[in-house]
């Protein structure tokens, strides 16, 4: 018989690598002081890090200059990189953010490709595998994650070739013919190739990496029926890891008393409205914001909506303002807002309540639970957390998900009411489906959709990556 080892169990030095730290500076009238970052890769982490001897996170603090020494913070040990400010603008809003995403989400906006940008990119890759260097023991394991960090596998491969290495990637990763527009293409997918074992958030992702390779790397061999890539020796498996959320703890606070008040409050202060509509999401291009909008400015239009009876509310949480195209889908997003609210705004209020700031988790799930309709409507997104927060709160099944055929999230969501996003005529039908539909319909959809959230939760895929990853 054979067991599979129990990762919570382990006594393998575990070294997580990501371009933040999971804590961020504050300065109170306790002075400054490290708190954890609120973030699903933290809560997801953590259980199976603090139960393992010599945990360590090695990622940047977030500001830039001096990193501080290395320090525990909730029994995980700390590891700082140093950025400079010239590092924030080239390595991190430059190549991670000017290049690599919008390329790997379809190339919505125009990816800038820039020499400096990626020497800069090639520079802090090397400072963050020499950390992991500084620090690992023979035969650690180390998890690798996302596309700011895509050649520290091949590095530390290099490096310490008895490593267990993995790598996890949360955005998408494009199609064939996009990625090849990469001038650097064959070091990014060499240095991903330095992990044993790649997470997709979809199986279309890992099959778009799998059939890239040979194009780049002279006898690379795809191993359909293991999910492999072979080249110089080695192999690496690259499949589908979706990632999940803390479905216990978002499905506890919406049972939570406190919760229904502050539900009942936010609908006392709308004036009761029959339908409320909600969007959540960093003002990014990529998350199909003004489209929403401009689907339900035409609903009530041509009312088929009535902002009567009817309110939306887009949350949308400031990102990435120094780089290149935010400001403008913030300029287009709030002249969209301003332009429903002259037509469809009165004295009791306005038709689209648009909070341009960040909410903190209790504000998040009042508003899920206030939600009769969430719309998840983005041009591309590698999975969507908000889409399984919203259904983790629907206790009671009610509620619909209106959802994007192009975010990792409707793989398994199946169950959602889904459309694409590019086409406004089918975002107006979807929305007036969802608004319309019976109480009948809702449970069952929303039933499903609760089953399979709760199956895949953010401990049991770090767990099963990290299982993955040692047996390998
Ligand atoms: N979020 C938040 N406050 C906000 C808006 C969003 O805490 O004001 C959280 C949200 O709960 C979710 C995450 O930010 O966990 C967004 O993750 P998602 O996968 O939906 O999109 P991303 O921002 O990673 O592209």
């Amino acid at each position: 018989m054979t067991t599979t080892p129990d990762p919570m169990c382990d006594h393998r030095q575990l070294i997580v690598v990501a371009n933040r730290l999971p804590v961020r500076n504050v300065s109170d009238r306790n002075g400054q002081h490290w708190v954890s970052s609120p973030g699903g890769l933290v809560s997801a982490l953590a259980p199976v890090m603090t139960s393992r001897p010599r945990a360590s996170w090695v990622g940047w603090s977030g500001s830039a200059g001096r990193a501080p020494d290395p320090f525990v913070h909730d029994d995980i040990s700390l590891h700082p990189v140093e950025l400079s400010r010239a590092d924030v603008q080239l390595y991190y809003e430059g190549f991670s953010n000017g290049t690599l995403w919008p390329l790997y989400h379809d190339a919505i906006a125009e990816p800038a490709y820039h020499r400096t940008w990626w020497d800069a990119y090639l520079k802090v890759n090397r400072r963050f595998a020499d950390s992991v260097i500084e620090i690992a023991e023979p035969g650690a394991t180390v998890w690798v994650h996302d596309y700011q960090l895509q050649l520290v596998p091949g590095m530390l491969r290099a490096a310490l070739p008895d490593l267990h290495i993995g790598f996890f990637l949360h955005t998408p990763w494009p199609a064939r013919e996009l990625f090849l527009r990469l001038p650097w293409r064959e070091q990014v997918v060499r240095g991903l190739l330095g992990a044993s074992l790649i997470g997709f958030q979809t199986d279309v992702m890992a099959h778009n990496f799998r059939h890239v390779v040979p194009r780049l790397v002279d006898g690379a061999v795809i191993d359909f029926d293991d999910q492999t890539v072979s080249a110089a020796g080695r192999s690496t498996v690259c499949k589908r890891h979706p990632i999940g959320i803390d479905v216990e703890r978002f499905a506890e606070a919406a049972a939570e008393p406190d919760t229904a008040a502050a539900v009942e409050a936010l609908r006392e202060q709308l004036h009761r409205p029959r339908m409320v509509l909600l969007g959540v999401d960093r003002l990014d291009y990529t998350k199909g914001i003004a489209q929403r909008l401009r689907a339900y400015g035409e609903l009530l239009d041509e009312d088929r909506i009535s902002a009567d009876d009817t309110v939306m509310i887009q949350i949308a949480e400031p990102s990435r303002t120094n780089v290149n195209g935010y400001a403008d889908i913030r300029a287009e997003v709030e002249q969209l807002v301003g332009e429903i609210n002259g037509k469809y705004g009165t004295m009791d209020g306005p038709a689209v309540h648009y909070l341009h700031r960040s909410h903190d988790f209790q504000e998040l799930i009042a508003l899920y639970r206030l939600a009769d309709v969430m719309l998840v409507t983005p041009f591309r997104d590698g999975m969507n957390l908000v889409a399984k927060e919203y259904v983790a709160t629907r206790y009671d099944d009610t509620g619909v998900l209106v959802l994007s055929e192009f975010a990792g999230a409707v793989h398994e969501l199946e169950q959602a009411v889904q459309v694409n996003p590019y086409d406004t005529d089918g975002l107006k039908v979807a929305i007036e489906r969802a608004v319309r539909m019976g109480s009948d319909e809702q449970s069952r959809r929303m039933a499903a959709m609760r089953s399979i959230v709760a199956e895949s939760t953010a401990h049991t895929w770090a767990e099963t990556f990290i299982t993955e990853l040692e047996s390998e």
